[in-house]
């Protein structure tokens, strides 16, 4: 550091304790970036690199002005990157020296307070996760709501990482032997893309430091942390926010401790090819089925809709209490208009809480609070009023916490602004000093007022003004020809213009002092009684955030009723037993997409027993795979309380979904189609139970013909021997059918087509039996194959079913039959005359007219 200039040394030193953050170094009305950073942040932000003496050398620097700092820190955080915010924090007039700075806080992706930064109906997790004897511990948080959630887990690194993708978190915390592990690394970065955090081991409080922060967030913590390894994980995540935000975190009180065993069990895959809360093509919420059933009014709602939707239940009665309210609430539309209605008066009190916890509440949010506030005794009324159980509960559960509306009432404006540093934010009568202060203001102003017309008639000047400006404030105005009626000495001269003077008496001069001290004062009392009412508001946090929870489940409910309601989806009898029983099921989302009646129901009869395994024949855009995500949707609906697509539906209770559906390239990791098809199959081999639902589409595509059919048959049969798992097992191989009349749990089922005027008719329904042909290339056609493809084909496959009776086990070598003499059947002057027939418009000509062209 030698050599640099105290100023560079300063921020040289603060630097070393940021590595891997942009330092925002205030310096006046900028932030300003040095050396490496500023090379960096001038690239992403696009602003000028210029550079500045520092010592021994210049050095390269870039600067954001403070009152655009949030712009740019947002931008930065978008890309993954951390910004610590260096303030000054001494007076810089009273500084010896250089003036003293400090870093007041650190933004990084995955603790953004700032509303413009987070999107109100998503979660901003943060994630954490430990590792100790193959034993994982997980825990997310979302500093912007205050949840925090752990829970521990055994297993394989694909069962965490699994869990963990879940929360899509913005930024991951690893311990150190795990962050050290560069194939956990590798794995997490593919499946979870988010910033990856290891935090310096001298970043790990002392033990006893620990516990304290842990009893200080969260008293009783060691009823729900039970072992190190969660006490380890939650203290990991608590300490970094701690570290990073640098002040009381007093909204995050709450840690819920959850067994993933509980839920319903969804990997990454299948959270995928199920499109449950983003589409596959775009990536995005429109097109899942997320996006179909919100209709919460509420961001709290809707974001605890995406957590149902991630964790569907196991059990049974907590099932059936969703579906009494969703049921209460489709039946009851005048009540479901009106409980709508009145959420939609309601903010986000989570984040809201968050922000009075975090200190950055201003005026207006006390207001949104307080008319949040002052629609839950109409909420409640609508409750109590429903007649039905589960409502009720949630009804008395609701705190409508009249002191903070009385608090709110009596102390803030109701045109508070959004700054807390100007005034104007705390009503009259609501403290004696600040009413005081306040009518000094108005006394002063007024006796100013009346100064003019005083003085006027004093004077005898008619054109005498009284006027304010910010560099002299009050003066009194004469113009120049009228300067000769002004009595000596009573006025001072202040300033001069082209035709007028302005001037100041002692009088003036005393009564602008008093109102600008009094004015002074106030807006500082201001701000301090406002501060003192927002922590009074951040006493009672754990009841707004009781209130939130109550708003968020109500609000699910009040979605799934509105969607179950429009959809005309039915309640499914949900139970303990096996098997998956629906009548004229539909798939929610593409029938959504539809015109009315354009989607063709199926029925669905897997009893877990005779029918667990359906074998779904059928030619490709027949409707297979819809079918079987079908399925699986339903079930996974019905498991989270919500109404179903279809005529009536028994779903018995299934512990997980598997899913090897459409290719899943996995380019990234390197893993060709067919390993990637293997893989997610050997999982749902692996890990199933009897209770578990396994979709496999068209497994074994990816290899050869006899490879393929031969593994396909083993994995069916494993399946039925060894593991007992409801599945529905598209294939093209026809040769398959034929193990319905081996194993007692295969079904036949084949995805029905016609020919008409040799066309292919699809027609979307399920049918008992196989399909007797695959119509592959009748599809090409259907997608503009050139037509001396298709003729080729039609000759192929004639001489290969002629072979396949021959042939035996010998595999197939499709392409040595190719010789380029038959690449086309057709001449071109054949082609010619066939396209001229094709092209006759046979409705329009007349039988004469016909016959003569032809
Ligand atoms: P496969 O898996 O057999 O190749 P898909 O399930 O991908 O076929 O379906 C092909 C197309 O057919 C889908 O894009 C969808 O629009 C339509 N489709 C599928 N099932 C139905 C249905 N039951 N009713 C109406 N259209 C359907």
């Amino acid at each position: 550091m030698a050599g640099y200039t105290p100023m560079i040394q300063q921020y040289l030193s603060i630097k070393a304790d940021y590595p891997d953050a942009f330092l925002f170094f205030r310096l006046g009305d900028f932030y300003e970036m040095f050396f490496e950073d500023a090379r960096k942040a001038a690239e992403e932000l696009e602003i000028t690199l210029t550079s500045r003496d520092g010592g021994k050398e210049r050095i390269p620097m870039c600067g954001v002005p403070h009152h655009s700092a949030d712009m740019y820190i947002g931008r930065l955080i978008e890309k993954g990157y951390k910004v610590a915010i260096c303030e000054q924090v001494e007076d810089p007039a009273s500084a010896k020296g250089v003036v003293k700075r400090e870093v007041v806080r650190v933004v990084t992706p995955g603790t953004v307070m700032e509303e413009r930064m987070l999107a109100d109906k998503e979660n901003n997790f943060l994630a954490a996760l430990t590792r100790r004897q193959g034993r994982f511990a997980l825990a997310a948080s979302d500093l912007s709501t205050g949840e925090f959630y752990v829970t521990e887990m055994a297993g394989d690194t694909e069962t965490a990482v699994d869990e963990l993708a879940a929360y899509q978190p913005k930024e991951v915390l690893l311990t150190p032997n795990l962050g050290e592990d560069s194939s956990f690394r590798d794995e997490l970065r593919l499946r979870v893309g988010a910033l990856i955090t290891v935090p310096r081991k001298e970043a790990f409080p002392p033990a006893e430091e620990r516990e304290r922060d842990l009893a200080d967030h969260f008293p009783g913590y060691r009823e729900t942390l039970t072992t190190p390894l969660l006490e380890e994980v939650a203290s990991l995540l608590l300490t970094y926010m701690k570290q990073t935000q640098k002040r009381a975190l007093s909204h995050m009180n709450r840690i819920e401790r959850y067994d993933s065993r509980r839920f319903m069990v969804l990997d990454t895959s299948a959270r995928q090819t199920l499109e449950l809360t983003r589409s596959l093509r775009e990536g995005k919420k429109t097109g899942s089925l997320l996006w179909l059933l919100d209709r919460t009014a509420t961001a709290m709602g809707s974001r605890l809709l995406k957590k149902w939707l991630d964790k569907p239940l196991l059990d049974l009665r907590k099932i059936e209490q969703r579906q009494e309210a969703v049921q209460s609430l489709v039946d009851d539309l005048i009540l479901l208009e009106e409980i709508r209605d009145r959420l939609k008066e309601v903010y986000d009190l989570e984040r809201l809480s968050a922000r009075i916890a975090y200190g950055s509440a201003n005026g207006r949010d006390l207001l949104s609070l307080r008319r949040s506030l002052e629609t839950v005794p109409d909420l409640k009324g609508l409750l109590s009023r429903s007649g039905c159980g589960a409502l009720e509960a949630i009804g008395e559960e609701m705190d409508p916490l009249d002191d903070v509306v009385e608090l709110i009432k009596s102390s803030i404006a109701e045109d508070a602004p959004v700054t807390v540093r100007e005034g104007n934010l705390i009503k009259a009568g609501y403290d004696e000093e600040l009413d005081r202060l306040l009518g000094v203001q108005r006394d002063g102003k007024q006796w100013i007022m009346n100064l003019e017309q005083r003085e006027r008639e004093e004077t005898g000047i008619k054109s005498l003004k009284v006027g304010f400006n910010k560099v002299f404030g009050y003066y009194i105005e004469v113009t120049k020809a009228n300067l000769r009626h002004l009595p000596e000495g009573r006025y001072q001269r202040k300033q001069t213009l082209a035709n007028a003077e302005r001037f100041v008496t002692p009088e003036l001069k005393e009564r602008e002092r008093m109102i600008l001290e009094a004015e002074e004062k106030s807006v500082e009392l201001e701000y301090r009684l406002f501060t003192r009412v927002r922590e009074k508001i951040a006493a009672e946090i754990p009841r707004i955030q009781l209130l939130a929870d109550q708003v968020a489940r109500l609000d699910a409910l009040h979605s799934l009723a509105t969607v179950s309601g429009k959809h005309r989806y039915v309640r499914p009898r949900v139970v303990e037993h096996p098997g998956i029983r629906i009548e004229q099921g539909r798939h929610p989302v593409v029938e959504a997409a539809m015109k009315e009646g354009e989607f063709v129901a199926n029925n669905t009869d897997l009893d877990g027993r005779e029918n667990r395994i359906l074998l779904i024949t059928g030619p490709n855009m027949a409707g297979k795979s819809t079918y079987m995500r079908q399925v699986a949707l339903i079930t996974l609906m019905a498991q989270i309380g919500c109404f179903v697509p279809a005529l009536r539906a028994e779903i018995g209770i299934v512990d997980r979904i598997f899913t090897r559906i459409g290719a899943a390239d996995d380019l990234v990791g390197g893993r060709s189609t067919f390993m990637v098809e293997m893989e997610e199959t050997r999982l749902a081999l692996s890990q199933a139970t009897s209770r578990s639902l396994i979709l496999l589409d068209e497994v074994g595509r990816g290899t050869s013909t006899y490879d393929g059919m031969a593994l396909a048959q083993a994995i069916v049969e494993h399946i039925h021997h060894h593991v007992g798992a409801k599945t529905l097992f598209s294939t093209h191989y026809h040769e398959l059918t034929r193990l319905e009349d081996e194993l007692d749990g295969v079904v036949n089922i084949h995805a029905r087509c016609v020919e008409r005027d040799g066309e292919v008719v699809f027609l979307h329904r399920m049918e008992p039996g196989g399909a007797d042909k695959s119509y592959g290339i009748h599809v090409a056609q259907l997608a503009g194959m050139p037509r001396a493809v298709i003729q080729r084909a039609r000759g192929l496959l004639e001489v290969l079913e002629g072979r396949m009776q021959t042939a035996g086990s010998r595999q197939l070598e499709l392409f040595a039959l190719e010789r380029p003499s038959e690449t086309s059947s057709v001449t071109a002057a054949e082609e010619e005359v066939l396209t001229a027939i094709r092209e006759w418009d046979l409705l329009n000509q007349s039988p004469l007219e016909t016959v003569q062209f032809l």
